[in-house]
């Protein structure tokens, strides 16, 4: 039976903005991450993260940078209002992490967010607060040093399927986290990472605390612990004639027993960024070495930004290359002679 035709209708912005922030936040550590990213963008050398409960409560991420100049506070949280793009062409030139303007806009649609922030500018900080579209709702002179503060209360409240399976699956969701901030942890040189968590009183654990040092494998050592630095090998393949990839390889006979996915970092041009096909690559190449254990793998691929894409998904973790195949055929070959019976692991070059 036919159905009756229905009126088409604009779906109300509050709405539309709320559906896709969904998107752009899909839980804690993509919230973090985007909070981390805006502080890195931002030229900071030092990055706290707080979490009271877990996250579930509230989150705070504290930083040194650059801080926000006072002409940008009404538009700082509005959606697509960015200090990092403005022509279509410069998605190919970027360097920062950000440049979509969605998060902060993001945050305010599903929490309570407020920012404190002050730049060399600025005699004081100033305390701002916004409501669920992002528009600024009231302004306050604080006391701060030159950074910012973000804090997020109560994220997911008003998703109500988002805000269940967070309190449920919160645990998880925090160890999704660490992994997260130990990636950008590993490869932001010079940045000092702090991250705390708060449950109940006053019980304060710390997650995390990095020096912020220059190199790798410094990085490597603080984050993920002597032990692990033994078990790993330096490598370096230039894969074309612009694309190299370096970093830290499991030795043949020193793996993990298990599939530990968070014990495998990949970055791009620094970013970290999700790459199943080169961690499928790794695991399989790893075992015609060592048939019971799987790497550990450190990966930061240097290619000049035009040959890929990150704007594939909201949450930036997707990278599309130009040229996939070879790049990936090039690092099967590179990775076959590190893992040939005489292969060695390529020297460790500067860059490291
Ligand atoms: P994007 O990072 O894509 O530009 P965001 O919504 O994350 O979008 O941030 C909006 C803008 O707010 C940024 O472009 C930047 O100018 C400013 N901003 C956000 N966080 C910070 C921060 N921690 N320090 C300085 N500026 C910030
Ligand atoms: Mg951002």
């Amino acid at each position: 039976m036919p159905v009756e035709s229905q009126v088409i209708k604009p779906i109300a912005k509050g709405i539309v903005h709320r559906i896709c922030a969904g998107q752009v936040i899909l839980d804690l550590s993509s919230a973090i991450k985007e909070l981390v990213e805006n502080s890195l963008d931002a030229g900071a050398t030092s990055i706290e993260i707080a979490l009271k409960d877990f996250g579930e409560e509230w989150f705070q991420v504290i930083d040194n940078g650059s801080g926000i100049s006072p002409n940008s506070f009404k538009v700082l949280a509005l959606k697509h209002h960015t200090s990092k793009l403005s022509e279509f062409h410069d998605l190919q030139s970027l360097t920062t992490f950000g440049f979509r303007g969605e998060a902060l806009s993001s945050l305010c649609a599903l929490g309570n967010l407020t920012v404190e922030t002050r730049t060399v500018n600025e005699p004081v900080a100033t305390h701002l607060s916004f409501d669920h579209s992002g528009v600024l709702l009231a302004e306050k002179k604080t006391a701060r040093q030159i950074g910012t503060t973000v804090t997020v209360k109560k994220l997911f409240s008003n998703l109500p399927v988002r805000s269940k399976e967070f309190k449920r699956n919160i645990r998880k969701e925090y160890g999704k986290l660490v992994s997260l901030l130990n990636a950008y942890a590993l490869i932001a040189k010079g940045v000092r990472f702090g991250c705390t968590n708060t449950t109940g009183k006053n019980a304060r654990s710390v997650v995390l605390k990095t020096q912020g040092s220059d190199s790798l494998k410094d990085n490597i050592i603080t984050v993920l612990g002597m032990n692990t630095f033994n078990c790993l090998e330096p490598m370096a393949l230039c894969i074309s004639e612009s694309c190299k990839v370096d970093g830290f390889l499991s030795k043949p006979g020193q793996g993990n027993g298990r599939n530990l996915g968070d014990r495998q970092y990949f970055f791009v041009n620094g970013r970290p960024v999700d790459m199943p096909k080169v961690s499928k690559l790794v695991n399989e190449l790893y075992r015609s070495a060592n048939s019971k254990q799987y790497p550990i793998a450190i990966f930061n691929f240097t290619v000049p930004t035009k040959v890929y894409d990150v704007n594939v998904t909201p949450d930036k973790r997707k990278i599309f290359f130009s040229e996939e195949t070879s790049l990936l055929q090039a690092l099967r070959e590179g990775l076959q002679q590190i893992y040939s019976p005489n292969g060695a692991c390529y020297a460790v070059n500067e860059f490291m």
